[in-house]
């Protein structure tokens, strides 16, 4: 976005591929070091803890705290089978080149020529590639560990039927997708920040107003929320806080998972709400409008806005960092690509999932700082509408539903968490 200082135009060109491979790879080792450590503080903490916390007992039994902190345990025991597993593929990507060989590979082979269908080819290979190598440990988490507590739905056929649709469709649109996105990064030139910046703004747009008529209700599971006293409740709820309420409808997801929720969507004038089947069968009419009051309060206090400019921050922030290092032969040289070979798209994958693994680990950190922070004033929002008791009661139904965690490292919280510990919300709400 920004034109760079002479300094750190010296600096990038002075750097060895070697040096460059090393600095890369240090920054993913601290990020993995940083947050084993985190997990390892919170899975210490959830394993001594057999005693039921006081400020734990009004919101669970004995047996679904332990249940509870089974089902974390063993969660946290996969991550850090996983971590350790993606660690070393990432430091065996950039340690054996393998980023190089597999572009190599997908030209000898790509059914299109030129660094499109390279790329495309390329892409084929390693999304595939990366999708299989990681099934285990998704079928794992979904066959045994979900199924063991009651929470997976979703048939085996289904769920492979899923990951290959997926993948097919993947590769399908990412063709055109990446002949408009490489076309462009050659065309612009010195303006290739701006004109991504641009574009990916143009897009986000497009997808937040079209998300919620057009792409959300795509799989057919949503029914407009049948007539009676709650839908007549929710109407003069929203009529009182002043929301735009422009439907309610119920999704289907009881289908695939058991975990419960409600959302609104819609960008410009009336929102749609949507309430998850799951949370209609657990939570009483009078705990589903508290939820409703909070995500009211959401709306009121423009956390949606709020969201958008952090991630914008990020966004120009890596497109800089991108406009930067696109051109810069040494890190495709860091990478194991020989003199002269710099695709663009590659240099931006290098760059989103290699070189700022720890600048990400912070983004989302201060995201969820954001986020726990808009959580407390929603749920406020509802104290002032009386709710107070209901987001309680709803609260620990949903907590009782969702199996979520009920010991907290603070330190674990402040970094993973998008929500407060919900005995802290409780005793929020109880206070004002
Ligand atoms: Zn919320």
């Amino acid at each position: 976005m920004t034109d760079m200082s002479p300094w750190s135009k010296n600096f990038l060109s002075k750097a060895n591929p070697k040096s460059v491979a090393s600095c890369i790879l240090s920054g993913i080792w601290l990020d993995y070091i940083w947050e084993t450590y985190l997990c390892f503080r919170q899975f210490s903490l959830t394993r001594s803890a057999k005693e039921m916390p006081r400020n734990i007992a009004e919101i669970t039994t004995p047996e679904i705290y332990t249940l509870s902190r089974l089902y974390h345990m063993d969660q946290m025991k996969l991550g850090f089978a996983k971590d350790l597993f993606a660690l070393t593929v990432s430091t065996a990507i950039i340690r054996h080149g393998i980023l190089a060989k597999v572009w190599a590979l997908s030209e000898r082979i790509t059914p299109f020529r030129g660094e499109i269908g390279t790329t495309w080819m390329w892409s084929v290979i390693f999304t595939t590639g990366s999708t299989f190598i990681y099934l285990p440990f998704t079928l794992y988490e979904t066959f045994v560990l979900e199924n063991k507590y009651g929470f997976n739905n979703i048939p085996f056929e289904i769920f492979l039927t899923d990951i290959i649709i997926t993948l097919i469709f993947l590769h399908i649109l990412n063709l055109p997708a990446y002949a408009v996105f490489i076309s462009l990064v050659k065309l612009s030139g010195d303006k290739v920040g701006l004109v991504l910046w641009l574009l990916s703004t143009l897009a986000l747009l497009g997808l937040t107003a079209t998300f919620p008529t057009l792409i959300d209700p795509m799989d057919g599971s949503f029914t407009p929320l049948p007539e009676g006293k709650l839908k007549d409740d929710i109407e003069q709820l929203a009529r009182t806080v002043g929301f735009p309420l422009g439907g309610i409808y119920i999704k289907d997801s009881s289908q695939r998972t058991s975990h419960a929720n409600a959302y609104f969507a819609g960008m410009f004038g009336s929102k749609r709400i949507v309430l998850y089947d799951t949370l209609l069968t657990i939570c009483t009419p009078n705990e589903i409008l508290a939820i409703l009051c909070h995500e009211f309060g959401h709306w009121k206090h423009k956390h949606i806005a709020a969201r958008i400019v952090a991630f914008q921050i990020y966004l120009i922030l890596t497109i800089s960092m991108y406009s930067w290092t696109y051109r810069w032969p040494t890190l495709y040289q860091a990478m194991g690509f020989p003199i002269g070979v710099e695709p663009v798209l590659i240099g931006l994958m290098v760059l989103t999932s290699l070189v700022m693994v720890p600048i990400n680990s912070i983004a989302t950190c201060l995201l969820n700082t954001l986020s726990r922070h808009q959580e407390y004033q929603a749920d406020q929002f509802a104290v002032q509408f009386g709710k107070a008791n209901d987001l309680i009661g709803a609260l620990k139904q949903l907590h009782k539903g969702n199996l979520a965690d009920l010991v907290y490292d603070p330190l674990y919280v402040s970094w993973y968490h998008s929500h407060p510990p919900i005995a802290e919300r409780i005793e929020a709400l109880r206070q004002k």
